[in-house]
């Protein structure tokens, strides 16, 4: 299995080096030259084996260039009881007749960008190993909440790498700051950098940029990586929890052989509800991939018109994980659509970064439309639904789940299809207790209490156990102190690799 950017520069690419490149360096995004198609007597085999089992049987097919023993490796360093607080690591939960919730926050950060994260590091060692890589990686990140601290605990003490993270001061919240700061592991470093996350951003940017500062990296044996969502090895990852939630329903006798089911996805940067697309290019029957916006609804607007405009005002909200108005990994999905339309992708991607729009041809959007449907959520139909699921299936749902639950609805009453839907849930709802208390406790009980003594009446109130990873988090001792400026990031990294 080899791979080739979306941008048509680079083809016949390992594994390895795609997942240690990142990035490809004509600006495109590595993807399989084909997809592998699990028949029906694969399918079968899998149903009934652990998630690491299927895990490994999936991933094996992407990664020709990796043994089974560094593909099970990768899986057992992920997926372990000590990392996942569920067994079944991405549980089914069954909300109502034919709806059922995928949970993806069982890791350690209580969200599902663990799933992909927790893998990462494993499959970046062993690539840069393979590729023949001696530097030590340097992974830089800049954060809005949820990456940076799943990236931290996935690289945490992970032998040949270290991790920075910065975080705008005024960008994240009290949850995802103490998380944070209280990160442990002896290659592990965080500093708050003063501004919003744009300014946090661009500073990363620029040194990743600085190749005088590459140079002198690489005297001192290191090299700058990155663990954001374009790289493939966090996409592949997320492909294996759709798998396994079809052979779940089918294990159990709910859908039957070749019985279609819809997926609905809270969507930001698109990698989740892409992972779910290639499942379905897999060989899962899936009749509708539901793709929920918030506010900041510019996918709802592309998959309805085939138009991407990113003029538009960014709006803050109560999923602040979907606050994005670039969705990276939408390029990804133009390319198979086009059936590997490198030049014409190259072209929108062109039309994106001068114009700040592009749009497709109606061939493409149709395409688009024959699997996607899309809608979008105010904040105040997200409480809603939060207060909705909570009294009638007294099932408590996340700021971000919420939104595919309001879209769901909305699409059955559009379309009245009753497929059996599968909704993934990408976070616990404690990691958003501000929101989450304000949806279903009575306004005088929030009165002057901060985020972590409502995460505590939230729990005593609806009896549902808060996460390891957010159980008394403002009583962990603070290991992290640094702050700076935009202009003081670089400065901050060289200390941090003790290269001043
Ligand atoms: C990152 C994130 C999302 C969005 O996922 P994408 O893959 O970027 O579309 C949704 N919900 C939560 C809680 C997240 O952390």
């Amino acid at each position: 299995m080899k791979y080739e950017s979306s941008r048509g520069k680079y083809h016949s690419v390992t594994a390895a080096e795609a997942i240690k490149m990142g990035i490809s360096p004509d600006g495109g995004l590595f993807v399989p030259e084909s997809i592998p198609h699990l028949d029906d007597k694969q399918l079968t085999a899998m149903a009934s084996s652990s998630y690491q089992e299927k895990a490994f049987h999936i991933i094996r097919q992407f990664l020709s260039d990796f043994s089974d023993d560094e593909i099970k490796s990768c899986i057992n360093g992920a997926y372990n009881q000590k990392s996942f607080d569920n067994e079944r690591i991405a549980p089914l939960v069954k909300l109502d007749t034919g709806v059922y919730i995928q949970e993806l926050w069982h890791g350690p950060t209580a969200a599902f960008k663990d799933m992909a994260l927790q893998m990462l590091p494993h499959l970046l060692t062993i690539s840069a190993h393979k590729t023949g890589e001696k530097a030590e990686i340097v992974i830089l990140v800049a954060t809005s909440g949820d990456t940076g601290k799943a990236a931290l605990e996935g690289f945490k003490d992970v032998e040949g790498t270290k991790i920075i993270v910065f975080y705008p001061d005024e960008g994240v919240s009290e949850i995802q700051k103490r998380q944070m700061l209280t990160q442990e592991g002896n290659n592990v470093y965080v500093a708050a950098v003063s501004g919003n996350f744009d300014d946090a951003q661009n500073g990363v940017k620029r040194i990743f940029a600085n190749e005088e500062f590459a140079a002198r990296l690489l005297q001192n044996g290191q090299k700058l990586s990155s663990a954001n969502s374009i790289n493939w090895g966090r996409l592949l990852p997320q492909i294996v929890y759709y798998v396994a939630a079809y052979l779940d329903l089918k294990a159990a006798g709910i859908v039957e052989e070749a019985q279609s089911v819809n997926i609905v996805v809270p969507t930001g940067n698109f990698g989740n509800i892409l992972a779910a697309y290639y499942a379905s290019r897999m060989g899962i029957p899936i009749k509708r991939l539901i793709c929920a916006s918030n506010a900041n609804n510019i996918l709802t607007d592309f998959i309805h018109s085939g138009i991407y405009d990113r003029q538009r005002k960014f709006e803050k909200t109560i999923s602040p994980s979907m606050d994005i108005l670039i969705s990276s990994n939408l390029e990804r999905l133009l390319f198979e659509v086009t059936g590997h339309n490198a030049s014409r992708v190259a072209a929108w991607m062109e039309d994106l970064k001068d114009r700040g729009r592009y749009e497709v041809d109606a061939v493409t959007r149709d395409a688009v439309q024959d699997i996607f449907w899309a809608d979008f959520c105010s904040d105040e139909e997200t409480l809603t639904a939060i207060r909705q699921t909570w009294r009638e299936h007294s099932y408590l749902l996340d700021t971000h789940t919420a939104v595919a639950v309001n879209v769901y609805q909305k699409y059955r009453s559009e379309t009245g299809d009753n497929t059996i839907s599968i909704i993934a849930s990408t976070a616990s709802p404690f990691k958003f207790a501000n929101s989450v208390a304000q949806a279903v406790l009575e306004p005088e009980l929030l009165q002057g209490k901060d985020e972590f003594e409502l995460m505590n009446l939230l729990s005593q109130y609806t009896g549902i156990a808060i996460p390891v990873g957010l159980k008394e988090l403002d009583r962990r001792e603070i290991r992290h102190h640094s702050v700076c400026s935009q202009q003081g990031m670089e400065e901050m990294v060289m200390s941090f690799l003790q290269l001043v």
